[in-house]
């Protein structure tokens, strides 16, 4: 299923396991189910990106999730399913 997730921007510092702090850059992506958090360095969309696949393995327990980010607009950057009238289906 698709799980819509909290990006928020934060510092985070540590090599192997990113810690919130004031040092470096970094983007938090919060699950909107468990409200498990991951980190990832940088504010791009890659970072988000990244944030969004260890969130994707640290927290979906075995469920095929699907991660995405909930932000603004990020709904009606898909087009929405043309409906057909019935007499065209
Ligand atoms: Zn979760």
């Amino acid at each position: 299923m698709r799980v819509a997730c909290k990006i928020e921007e934060c510092n985070i510092q540590g090599d192997d396991e990113p810690t919130i702090d004031p040092d470096r850059p970094g983007v938090c992506a919060i699950c909107s189910r468990c409200g498990d958090e991951a980190l990832a360095y940088g504010t791009g969309e890659k970072s988000i990106r990244r944030a969004l696949m260890s969130l994707r393995e640290e927290c979906s327990r075995g469920e095929d999730n699907f991660y995405v980010a909930e932000e603004d607009g990020a709904e009606s950057r898909m087009p929405d399913p043309v409906v057909k009238p019935w007499w065209q289906k």
